[in-house]
């Protein structure tokens, strides 16, 4: 397939709003694609590039595409900030400025998706030095040989997000209605493989290709999630639960191998070198091959540390072990999905708890085992004590659904009204934070658009705005005197006090005594709060105000 009939797809689906339409035009187009192709147009049409296990990363900034986009269109990439800042699209921008490009080239090759694809892979293997040169001259390849509306695609892919709305879903939808083949199939080989494309390849051989899919070692697995719940809705829904400490740390996935270790972290990238500590902790209780699911917490002196240290260890990648040697990361195992090449996601919580029991001597998470919610409250107020966010509740009888935020698994904490929203920009800071981002532009969902609902400054410590300052630096887009506009990704939850109209935020609404809780490394823009919950919350507040 051309990139150039890739593009055109694209933009009828951006045209599209409803769900079963896009399903429709997606599901016609797959059979036609080869067996190259398909996991190509699987994973380009939801923005991505690589499957997610895939330790290939383009590395390619904003800074990056914006240099590359000048010099195709002759111009100077002032100019190219300066479209991108009006039209606050990357895809747009480009699509713009090639238009007009003043760089005439006369023989444009025609690229077909793999074509984009092994440029994209070059590009991911690129290392060292030169390598930021080497990037910017594979995009700018690929921008000078393409018309403007697959110069619109090609950016927004290399930012990664294609802004046509069709999520994860649809297309696992798209691709059983291609096929013929059960969605509940798609879903299991998805889960095992994680990768869609992949995926698509063995529908086309039938649901038995599907389901015979098992999860490997050293290719990450989703991680199974948790819904906000009450002891009581878990006890009235499935009877006995177990219930396990919430620690305030990082999720991390652990897999072995003889004597070959891979961490990744939540969203699955490889965090190997970054925790020497967990890894020392992990290898002497275990001689069995596995993949182990757990949490891992900052401690000095055996005491917890804040967030932040956790955050700042997860994303270093030098001089780790000096920084090891004053906060340790300290692993609580959780779950097991694999050991000795046996899947074991589809047994239930108690069965793989008892393995997990069985295999790991040492730093697996305590837990307790009851269908009394007196009980249960006991363990969630020692919690409390002893410093953790909350609980844990998990469904005996269920089994490990990787991706899946479901109602097997409920956090319990004490009920604040809060937030999780999409970090979209900053201002610089005043005085002694005058080097750092000192607040953050946040925005809601709304039907796939981001709409900025509030700014947040306060509940933010030093220590925490120097890890934010390290994060978000390389997510600057634009700057316009003290602003910044940031590449959506990272999200936030915050409290607030009320919720209140105003007309000076495009959704009609912003939080009043907004405050900063935490980074959600956890959650991408895609499971941010929408304008409806806040309307909704605005409402339920009118009526009891
Ligand atoms: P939240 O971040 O509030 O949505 O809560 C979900 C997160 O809590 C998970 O993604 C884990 O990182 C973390 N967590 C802490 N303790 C546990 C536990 N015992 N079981 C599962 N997840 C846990």
């Amino acid at each position: 397939m051309l990139f150039k009939e890739f593009a055109l797809i694209c933009d009828r689906l951006e045209g599209i709003s409803g769900r079963l339409e896009m399903i429709d035009v997606v599901a016609g187009v797959l059979p036609s694609l080869d067996d190259s192709e398909l996991p190509l147009f699987v994973r380009f049409v939801m923005g991505r590039i690589f499957p997610d296990w895939s330790p290939l990363k383009l590395g390619i900034g904003p800074n990056l595409l914006y240099e590359a986009i000048a010099a195709v269109a002759g111009i100077r990439k002032e100019a190219v900030v300066d479209a991108v800042n009006r039209t606050g699209d990357p895809g747009k921008a480009t699509e713009e400025l090639l238009a007009v490009k003043t760089q005439m080239s006369f023989f444009t090759e025609s690229f077909t998706l793999s074509d984009v694809y092994r440029e994209f892979e070059q590009m991911a293997q690129e290392e060292g030095k030169r390598s930021q040169r080497g990037k910017i001259g594979s995009v700018r390849k690929l921008l000078a040989n393409a018309e403007p509306r697959e110069g619109r695609y090609l950016a927004r892919l290399l930012m990664g997000e294609l802004r046509i709305g069709i999520g994860e879903g649809n297309v696992r939808d798209s691709i059983a209605k291609a096929f013929g083949v059960p969605a509940t199939d798609v879903e299991h080989a998805f889960q095992a493989n994680n990768d869609l494309g992949e995926t698509a390849v063995l529908a086309r051989k039938g649901p038995e290709a599907l389901r015979s899919v098992e999860i490997g070692i050293f290719r990450p697995v989703r991680l199974m999630l948790a819904q906000q719940g009450t002891l009581g809705e878990m006890v009235a829904d499935h009877g006995a639960v177990a219930a396990e400490f919430k620690y305030d740390g990082s999720r991390f996935q652990f897999h072995r191998k003889g004597e070959k270790v891979m961490v990744y972290s939540r969203k699955l990238e490889e965090v190997t070198n970054a925790l020497p500590d967990v890894i020392r902790a992990l290898l002497p209780a275990t001689s069995h091959d596995v993949i182990l699911d757990g949490e891992a917490v900052a401690e000095k002196d055996g005491r917890p540390m804040p967030f932040q240290f956790v955050l700042r260890r997860f994303r270093r990648k030098y001089d780790v072990e000096s920084k090891a040697g004053e906060i340790r990361l300290v692993p609580y195992v959780f779950d097991i999905l694999l050991r000795d090449g046996q899947t074991l996601i589809d047994l239930p919580y108690t069965e793989r708890r008892k393995i997990l029991e069985e295999t790991l001597s040492d730093h697996v998470a305590p837990h307790v085992v009851s269908g009394e919610v007196k009980e249960l409250e006991a363990f969630y107020q020692r919690a409390l004590d002893a410093g953790h966010e909350g609980i844990m509740v998990k469904a005996l009888q269920s089994p490990y659904s990787p991706g899946v935020r479901g109602r097997m698994w409920a956090k319990i904490k004490p009920e604040v009204d809060t937030l999780d929203l999409a970090v979209i920009g900053a201002e610089w800071g005043e005085g002694r934070r005058a080097s750092l981002f000192g607040s953050f532009l946040l925005a809601a969902g709304d039907s796939g658009e981001l709409v900025p609902v509030a700014k947040v400054a306060t509940g933010i410590s030093e220590e925490m705005l120097s890890a934010l300052f390290e994060i978000f630096r390389e997510k600057v887009i634009s700057r316009e005197g003290k602003e910044v506009r940031f590449e959506p990704g990272e999200v936030f939850e915050v409290g607030y006090s009320e919720i209140q109209a105003s007309p000076n935020y495009p959704g009609g609404f912003t939080l009043r005594f907004p405050r900063f809780i935490r980074l959600r490394d956890d959650k991408g823009i895609g499971e941010i709060d929408t304008l409806d919950t806040i309307r909704y919350r605005y409402r339920r507040q009118q009526k009891s105000g």
